[in-house]
């Protein structure tokens, strides 16, 4: 049942607390955009997320398939969870942010289109991205999450792997560790398909250089012209030690592992043993070279976040 422009309103005066202040659009499917609560910022910790909100009721980006909505569903408001991301340097003046010049939170999404004929339930990517700077949303009351950066040392080496937009958590967690001064070396592995799926890459790029413990590889699986390699290529072919200088010794290093996740392997329990998933994800590697997996209630140094 369609409602009406009042109950719109309504509903959008109930529901949103938060504004979209910036977008920018490196593709058409691919925003880092930036959200002002209304309430201001509340304590985070880099790598945690929040959640993001749009009314069923508002309209999808052009090119989404049909969706299930059910009787009653009407006024509901899809919730999605979202890491927050970090634009790191402040371009006005080429220097890392200061934790106080921000007041706002900085979001990296990927569009998931239903591209067939057969209806999904409603999604909330389509209706992000019909968004424009200056609409409203609602926002997460708080963050959440045990990914961050608690329990490493300052001299501990720290490795990223990240997949598409699963990098957001991790420019977040960059800036703090570039911020506190980290000692130990840092390096950032970003796995997308394509070369024009990597937002960040130039920002990450002059952070290289400019920071002798900071190193970034990039790898794009669909260009014609580059190898086809995946995280876990790079470390099992000895290519992350030779790229990053990095060995990985489980006993002074943390990772981190963010976004799709076949790439993070995570192991089922089945009749007590570890059932790890086919072909072999992060987990399984890095277990292998006597890493451990940290949960919220036993310390560890593989660190992961799945995106679904
Ligand atoms: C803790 C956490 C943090 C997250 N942070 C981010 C983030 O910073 N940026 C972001 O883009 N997404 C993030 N996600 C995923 C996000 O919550 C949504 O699932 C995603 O935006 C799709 O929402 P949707 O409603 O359009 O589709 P959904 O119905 O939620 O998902 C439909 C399908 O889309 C696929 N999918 C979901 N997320 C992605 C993705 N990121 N890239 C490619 N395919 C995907 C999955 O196959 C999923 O089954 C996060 C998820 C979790 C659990």
């Amino acid at each position: 049942m369609a409602l009406t422009t009042e109950e719109i309103r309504e509903l959008r005066a109930k529901y949103y607390n938060a504004t979209l202040i910036e977008l920018f659009t490196p593709q058409k499917a691919l925003w880092i955009f930036r959200v002002k609560p209304d309430k201001g910022l509340v304590p985070f910790k880099s790598g945690q997320y929040t959640t993001l909100g749009l009314g069923i009721w508002e309209p999808c980006v052009t090119g989404n398939g049909p969706e299930t909505i059910k009787p009653g569903q009407e006024k509901q408001l899809l919730r999605r969870a979202y890491s927050v991301s970090h634009p790191i340097v402040d371009s006005k003046t080429d220097k890392l942010y200061t934790p106080t010049a921000i007041d706002f939170f900085e979001f990296y999404v990927t569009l998931v289109v239903n591209e067939s004929s057969t209806p999904t339930p409603p999604r909330l990517t389509p209706r992000i991205f019909a968004l424009k700077k200056g609409d409203r949303l609602a926002f997460g009351p708080k963050m959440t999450g045990h990914y961050n950066l608690d329990g490493t040392k300052k001299s501990d080496q720290i490795v990223f792997f990240s997949t598409g937009t699963g990098e957001a958590p991790h420019n977040a967690m960059i800036w703090q560790l570039l911020t506190g001064k980290h000692e130990g070396p840092i390096v950032s592995v970003v796995c997308t398909r394509y070369a024009a799926d990597q937002a960040y890459r130039s920002l990450h790029e002059k952070l290289a250089k400019d920071y002798e413990n900071y190193r970034v590889i990039y790898l794009a699986t669909r260009e014609a012209n580059q190898p086809k390699l995946y995280p876990q290529n790079l470390i099992e072919q000895g290519i992350f030690e030779k790229q990053s200088g990095m060995k990985l010794d489980a006993s002074k290093t943390h990772v981190y592992l963010c976004g799709n996740p076949s790439m993070i392997g995570r192991p089922e329990m089945v009749d007590g043993k570890k059932v790890y998933p086919k072909p072999a994800g992060l987990i399984e590697i890095l277990e292998a070279k006597g890493f451990t997996v940290a949960t919220p209630t036993q310390p560890g140094n593989i660190h992961f976040e799945a995106y679904w």
